[in-house]
C-alpha cells in the first residue's frame, strides 16, 4: 500500500491504531474459518468511532483499496479473510451500549460482543434472547452482517428478527441511519420498518459488502428464568419433524430444539456426554432435545404438559434425560464445535435452512455426500424460527492431510449443489452457493446492481457475497 495512503490513515486513527507489522497482519490473515487459506492484508486500522470509519473508507475508496470489515473474526466460511494487499478495518473499539428501557431496545457499537451485551442487560433483568455459540467473541454487528442464529432462535428466529435499525458507513464515507433513529428527534430505536422500504434488511446478511455497520439497534426482552429441559424419542424422522412443527404451532415457548439421529447423538455424546453428565442410554432412532423457557412458572408448567401430550399423541415417548438440552442451553451449544477442536480437526461447514418438514432431505443428502467421498462429518442443526430449521453440517479433515482437505472442498461444493436442489436456502450467500443462485438470474442481477450503486469501485469485501 502506498506510503502516502498509510500516512493519511495514520492521521485518521492515530499511529498506534494502524499496523503493517507482519506478526499483526498474520493475526488478521485468518479467522475461525479453518478450512480456508489465510491471506495477508497490507495494513490494519482500528478506528475509534463512526467518524473515523467514514474517513478511512473515503481514503480507501479514493484509492480503490479493497477493505475487509472485521469484528470478532469468528465467522466460519472465509468471509472475513482479507484481500491480498487490502485493508482490514477492525471495529472492536466501537464499544458503546445505550439502553432504551421504555422503548424495549438497546443500541450497541459494532465492537460489542454478545457476551458483553448479555452481561450488561442481565443487570437490568433483560436480554436479547439469541446467542450464537460463539457469543464470547462474536459481535452483534458481525452476526447481523452474516444474519446468524443460535440458541434462542427456535422461538425468536434469526438475529435479523431482533434488529430495529442500523448505522452504516457506505463505501464513499456517507453515514446512514435506518429505522426510527433516522429521525434525529426520535426517542430511540422502536420500529425497524420506518420510512418506506426496509433499508435495514439490505445490510443484514450482506457480509460487509454493501457498507460497514457501526451500530446496531435491537429489541430487548424481559429475561426468562424458568426453564424445562427434556428429550423426546421417535421411531421415524417424520414423527420427529411433526413434533417440532407442533411445538411451534401450539406456541410452546421452545427456545432451542434439535433433532438428532441416533448415530449422530452417539457421536457427540462419545466426546462430551461425560462432561455434560449425560447418562448412558440406548437412544432411539430420532431424539428431539428441547429447552422450553417461560417468564412465569404456570406458563412453563402448561407448555411442558402440552409438549408431553403432543409427543405421545404422535407416537413418541418422553425420554426424560435432561442433561443434554441443559448442556446445550447453558453451554450455548458449543458441543459441536468443541468436538472438532478437541480432535484437532478442521472442517468446512455448510449453513443452510430447510423447513422442518423437509429435515430428512438435508440429512439424506449430507450422508450421501459424506459416504460417497468417504468423509467424517455430522448433520446437526436446530429449529430456527417460525417455519425453518437451521442446518450446519460439518465435513471434517485433518489439516496435515492435503488430499483429504481437497476431497472435503469438492464434497462441500457438491453438497451445496445437491442441497439447493432439495429446496434448501443459504442465509450466508457464500460463493459456493453461486452455481445454484445463478439460475435465479433476475435476483442475482438486482444484487449486482445494488452492489454497484452502493460501492461503485467495488472496494467492500469483493468476491464474498455470492462472488460479487
Ligand atoms: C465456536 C464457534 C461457534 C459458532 N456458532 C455460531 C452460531 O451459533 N450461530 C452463528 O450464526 N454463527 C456461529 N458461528 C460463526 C460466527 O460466530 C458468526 O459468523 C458471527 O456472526 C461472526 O461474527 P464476528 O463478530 O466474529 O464477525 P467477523 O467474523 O469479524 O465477520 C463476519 C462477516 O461480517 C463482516 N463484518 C464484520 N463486521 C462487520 C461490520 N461491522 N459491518 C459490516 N460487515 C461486517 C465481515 O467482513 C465478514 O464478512 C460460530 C463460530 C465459532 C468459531
Amino acid at each position: 500500500m502506498d506510503a502516502s495512503v498509510l500516512e493519511r490513515l495514520k492521521e485518521i486513527v492515530g499511529e498506534q491504531y494502524l499496523s503493517t507489522r507482519e506478526d499483526v497482519l498474520l493475526a488478521y490473515s485468518m479467522s475461525a474459518s479453518t478450512g480456508y487459506d489465510p491471506v495477508l492484508p497490507a495494513a490494519v486500522v482500528r478506528p475509534a468511532d463512526t467518524r473515523e470509519v467514514a474517513e478511512v473508507l473515503r481514503v480507501a475508496n479514493e484509492h480503490g483499496i479493497p477493505v475487509t470489515p472485521r469484528c470478532g473474526g469468528s465467522s466460519l466460511q472465509g468471509e472475513v479473510v482479507p484481500q491480498e494487499g487490502g485493508l482490514v478495518v477492525d471495529l472492536l473499539r466501537l464499544r458503546d451500549i445505550t439502553l432504551f428501557r421504555d422503548l424495549r431496545s438497546v443500541r450497541v457499537g459494532a465492537g460489542v460482543t454478545f457476551a458483553a451485551l448479555d452481561r450488561y442487560l442481565a443487570d437490568h433483568d433483560l436480554w436479547v434472547p439469541i446467542f450464537p455459540e460463539s457469543a464470547l467473541v462474536c459481535t452483534l454487528a458481525g452476526n447481523v452482517a452474516v444474519n446468524g442464529a443460535g440458541p434462542g432462535s427456535s422461538r425468536y428466529g434469526c438475529i435479523a428478527e431482533m434488529v430495529l435499525g442500523l448505522e452504516v458507513v457506505l463505501a464513499d464515507g456517507r453515514i446512514v441511519q435506518t429505522g426510527t433513529e433516522a429521525n434525529p428527534d426520535a426517542p430511540g430505536p422502536y420500529l425497524r420498518y420506518a420510512f418506506g422500504p426496509d433499508l435495514t434488511g439490505l445490510f443484514i446478511g450482506s457480509l460487509g459488502t454493501l457498507g460497514i455497520i457501526t451500530a446496531v439497534s435491537l429489541k430487548t426482552f424481559r429475561r426468562i428464568h424458568h426453564f424445562d429441559y427434556n428429550t423426546y424419542g421417535f421411531d421415524t424422522a417424520g414423527a420427529a419433524e411433526r413434533f417440532v412443527l407442533e411445538l411451534k404451532e401450539n406456541d410452546i415457548g421452545v427456545l432451542f430444539a434439535s433433532i438428532y439421529e441416533g448415530r449422530i447423538l452417539e457421536f457427540f455424546l462419545d466426546m462430551l456426554g461425560e462432561e455434560y453428565g449425560v447418562p448412558q442410554h440406548d437412544w432411539p432412532p430420532y431424539t428431539v432435545s428441547a429447552t422450553i423457557g417461560r417468564l412465569r412458572e404456570d406458563q412453563l408448567a402448561s407448555d411442558v404438559a402440552l409438549a408431553r401430550r403432543i409427543c405421545e399423541d404422535i407416537g413418541g415417548h418422553v425420554i426424560g434425560i435432561t442433561e443434554l438440552p441443559r448442556g446445550e442451553w447453558d453451554d450455548r451449544m458449543r458441543t459441536f464445535v468443541r468436538s472438532s477442536y478437541a480432535h484437532g480437526w478442521h472442517w468446512r461447514i455448510l449453513y443452510h435452512h430447510q423447513p422442518p418438514s423437509n429435515w430428512h432431505r438435508s440429512v439424506e443428502e449430507i450422508w450421501a455426500v459424506l459416504d460417497e467421498y468417504g468423509l467424517l462429518g455430522h448433520t446437526a442443526g436446530f429449529l430456527s424460527g417460525h417455519g425453518s430449521y437451521n442446518f450446519y453440517p460439518h465435513c471434517y479433515f485433518y489439516p496435515t492431510d492435503p488430499d483429504e482437505e481437497a476431497k472435503v472442498r469438492s464434497a462441500h461444493a457438491e453438497l451445496a449443489r445437491r442441497l439447493f436442489a432439495t429446496g434448501a436456502v443459504p442465509f450466508k450467500l457464500a460463493p459456493y452457493w453461486v452455481a445454484g443462485v445463478e439460475e435465479m438470474a433476475p435476483y442475482l442481477d438486482l444484487l449486482r446492481q445494488l452492489k454497484r450503486a452502493l460501492d461503485p469501485n467495488g472496494i467492500l469485501n469483493p468476491g464474498v457475497l455470492g462472488g460479487l
